[in-house]
């Protein structure tokens, strides 16, 4: 499973596209923080269920090779569902 993660939702660690608003900056940090919090609870769950998980960022939708990297990568992955 492919998930495309909002580069500003799903605080991408070091993009610039990640960036704190200066305006209620404590509560935008609780919020994304929850949301990176909730973002592992659905990876776990989805493992859990057999699911491998790979994540692509918004900033690297547009760009072909990380797309192929991408596709090599999953290519590469064992398949945990036989
Ligand atoms: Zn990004």
């Amino acid at each position: 499973m492919v998930l495309v993660h909002g580069c500003f939702w799903h605080a991408h660690d070091g993009c610039p596209r990640h960036t704190i608003p200066k305006t209620r900056e404590e509560w935008w940090r609780a919020k994304i923080a929850r949301n990176k919090e909730r973002d592992a609870e659905v990876r776990a769950a989805l493992e859990a269920l057999g699911w491998t998980v790979f994540v692509v960022w918004e900033c690297e939708v547009k760009s072909a090779g990380k797309l192929d990297e991408l596709a090599r990568t999953i290519k590469a992955a064992p398949s945990r569902r036989g």
